[in-house]
């Protein structure tokens, strides 16, 4: 979506939007941040810009609903997201030569136009969780084989030492031979 800010240029003091943006993930992408999510439906984005004597200042809200996976146990988790935007905005010249970080604070125009969808969607690839959860206390699944563990225990042998903490344990032991000798 471009939204026409030439009333607003020229004068006008408010300007309304409601519209659907489709999200898109990759799913052969694997750096994406939204590797792994799925958007049932297109994201509502909807918000307005206000223009107080030449001052503009765009106020937006959107919201997804997704599909993801538990990074525990894999199971579906769904949900919505939802973020809240405030920038201000700009025509190019005005903001001369700003500093690059600074101009996260703003909405550029160009030639009369302000471009929403890029800027929406790296937003959205910035705030987005990187990780679910089904439940905050999942327990995952069991790294031997491969039980869902809120499904309850799966019997693999627990009291096996781990493998890395063997060295550990042979320290401990020679450790107590040697208390026992010293008596
Ligand atoms: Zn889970
Ligand atoms: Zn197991």
């Amino acid at each position: 979506m471009k939204l026409d800010l030439r009333p607003l240029l020229a004068g006008e003091r408010l300007l309304e939007f409601d519209y659907e943006l489709p999200l898109v993930c990759d799913p052969e992408d694997t750096s994406s941040f939204l590797y792994g999510v799925s958007f049932p439906s297109p994201m509502k984005v909807s918000g307005e810009i206000t223009n107080t004597a030449g001052y503009m200042r765009m106020t937006l809200s959107m919201s997804v609903d997704y599909q993801a996976e538990c990074a525990r146990c894999l199971a579906p988790v769904c949900g919505c997201f939802t973020l809240d935007l405030e920038k201000t905005v700009a025509t190019r010249d005005v903001l001369g030569d700003i500093d690059e970080d600074r101009l996260d604070d703003y909405a550029i125009i160009e030639d009369g136009f302000l471009d929403m969808d890029e800027p929406l969607r790296e937003q959205i690839e910035m705030e987005f969780p990187v990780r679910f959860l089904c439940k905050e206390d999942c327990k995952g699944l069991c790294q031997r084989c491969g039980k869902d563990l809120n499904h309850g225990p799966c019997g693999c042998d627990k009291k096996e030492v781990d493998p890395r903490l063997e060295p550990l344990r042979a320290l401990l032991e020679r450790m107590k031979e040697e208390e026992s000798s010293d008596n």
